[in-house]
């Protein structure tokens, strides 16, 4: 699965890159998910990391 920010929608919570902070950094204002398949052990963090957006700005590829 892969991982990627909405950067339209992103408000730089900074929420994302503490759940998964494997995928997910701070770049400016935003976060962005590393342009990587995601490791196996990070999945269910990177989930989280989804689900706990408060704007929605993460999308899982799987
Ligand atoms: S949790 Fe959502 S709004 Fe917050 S930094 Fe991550 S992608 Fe942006």
């Amino acid at each position: 699965m892969r991982a990627k920010v909405d950067a339209d929608v992103c408000t730089g919570c900074e929420l994302c890159t503490q759940t998964c902070p494997e995928i997910f950094f701070m770049q400016g204002d935003v976060a962005v998910a590393k342009n990587i398949e995601v490791p196996s052990e990070q999945e269910d963090a990177c989930r989280q990391a989804a689900e706990e957006c408060p704007v929605e700005a993460i999308i899982i590829e799987e």
